[in-house]
């Protein structure tokens, strides 16, 4: 049978296969690799995720677009080996639960993209006994998940861009503490200029040589591994058929798309919430079809979507049937009102983002951090204009409180507990560079530095 094939949001790359499209990150006339048609799971198939453990569901899920690339046998052992952690779902009232993503080893859900995307990496560049440089901006845990995940894996070097001043120090030192492939530039800038040296580097020809390969959330490897705790949320708390609902905490838009593609493979979902910060740019674009970016993009306390141009919604507009291209622009406009039927979304100050941490803590005895506020209070503003009906809601919680230990003892009053794995990372000395936003500099670095 003939491999998946992959298109660019752009439309003047040739449509790729699965590993083609993973390697190469972005597609070269700057566009995102999406599927050509999504795989269909049958309700059958999909009833039948209630009696499996989560690798299994992954397995079942992943391999509808690694065929022919993967052997059946080696995925499912990577998926066993990547997820061996615990991910709760914490009922909370009535069918509205708290899903933790935040259980992996850099207690944030980017664990899950990046343990996948290193195992499959590692065993391309295996067989084709390449070497690549993994290079990612990050606004706060994508770093630290893709240096942890990667750490160690032979024919990789990973470098990563981070906003010196717009990064936790836990979240800082779970990227900087890591030594031999891992290295770390801080930047005296914005996430935003983080990722537009990022995105210079790839479209640099003379950089061609490296070759460099990306693990931010363009990468579609990084994105289908977000659309299975979607399956596995709904087979423990929908019955067969069922509908439900996922209220996403969203940057770049990667963990939302998981969401996308799952509903796109066939869960019956009724509406994904997409929950910002103050960075309003999607949300406003939905009410009015109007796309604006924000530029720069605007601090806020749940920092790790601070993104004034979340890159996936190329994707999502082509979903729909339009076309954006890199820069933001409209190039067709898609059905805003199938979007609308689909999505909800809406911003969430840091004012209300603190009052709901509060609130939740209060009412529930519930620890949520930033993120997870914004997608609890996303939820409730979905409420105000539409019926629950009796299905089961999700609100995804994207890290531990213990990133963030002095912003909740700041809000409710208590440092929260801190996991093992955090604990041991923070002790350990610090390695990183640091430099201006400038991209001569970076380069020249990625030159001389092995
Ligand atoms: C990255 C991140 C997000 C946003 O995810 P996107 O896929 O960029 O929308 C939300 N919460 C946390 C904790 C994150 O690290």
């Amino acid at each position: 049978m003939s491999a998946l094939l992959f298109r660019s949001t752009n439309g003047q790359s040739p449509a790729v296969n699965l590993r083609e499209a993973f390697l190469r990150g972005q597609a070269p006339d700057r566009g995102l690799y999406f599927p050509e048609k999504f795989p269909q799971l049958t309700p059958e198939e999909i009833a039948a995720f209630a009696k499996l453990p989560y690798h299994e569901i992954a397995f079942r899920v992943l391999s509808k677009y690694t065929d022919g690339i993967i052997p059946a046998a080696a995925l499912a052992a990577i998926c066993a080996d990547a997820y061996n952690f615990e991910i709760p779902l914490e009922k909370v009232y009535d069918r509205v639960v708290v899903m933790r993503l935040d259980q992996g080893p850099t207690a944030s859900f980017k664990d899950f993209a990046a343990r996948m995307m290193a195992r499959l990496m590692g065993r391309f560049l295996a067989e084709d006994g390449k070497q690549l440089t993994i290079l990612t901006a990050t606004s706060g845990d994508t770093g630290a998940a893709v240096a942890h995940a990667f750490h160690n894996v032979p024919g990789i070097r990973v470098i990563v861009l981070f906003p010196i001043d717009e990064v936790s120090l836990s979240q800082r030192k779970l990227m900087t503490t890591l030594t031999g492939n891992v290295r770390t530039v801080a930047i005296d800038g914005k996430f935003d200029d983080c990722q537009a040296m990022v995105k210079q580097a790839f479209a640099d020809a003379s950089l061609k040589h490296l070759p460099l390969s990306s693990a931010n959330s363009i990468n579609i490897g990084r994105l289908l591994p977000q659309s299975v705790y979607y399956f596995y949320a709904a087979s423990r708390l929908a019955k067969p058929g069922e509908e439900i609902v996922f209220s996403v905490p969203s940057g770049n838009f990667g963990d939302m798309m998981g969401a996308m593609v799952a509903k796109q493979m066939g869960l019956p979902v009724r509406k994904i919430i997409a929950s910002v910060n103050d960075n309003d740019a999607f949300p406003k674009f939905l009410a009015s079809g109007h796309y604006e970016k924000i530029s720069p993009s605007r601090n806020s306390v749940s920092n790790a979507m601070n993104v004034g141009h979340p890159s996936n919604l190329a994707r999502l507009v082509a979903l729909y049937g339009g076309q954006m291209d890199e820069t933001g622009k409209i190039l067709r406009q898609p059905n805003l009102d199938a979007m609308r039927r689909d999505l909800f979304s809406s911003s969430v100050s840091d004012d209300r983002t603190r009052a709901t941490i509060r609130e939740v803590w209060n009412k529930y005895e519930l620890l949520l951090e930033a993120h997870g506020a914004v997608a609890w209070r996303g939820f409730e503003d979905w409420l105000e204009t539409e019926s629950l009906n009796g299905l089961p809601a999700v609100i995804l919680e994207t890290a531990n409180p213990a990133k963030f230990p002095e912003e909740i003892e700041k809000t409710i009053g208590f440092a929260p507990d801190v996991p093992p794995a955090m604990t041991a990372a923070i002790k350990l000395p610090e390695d990183f560079e640091h430099m201006g936003a400038d991209y001569a500099k970076f380069k020249s670095y990625l030159l001389t530095r092995n």
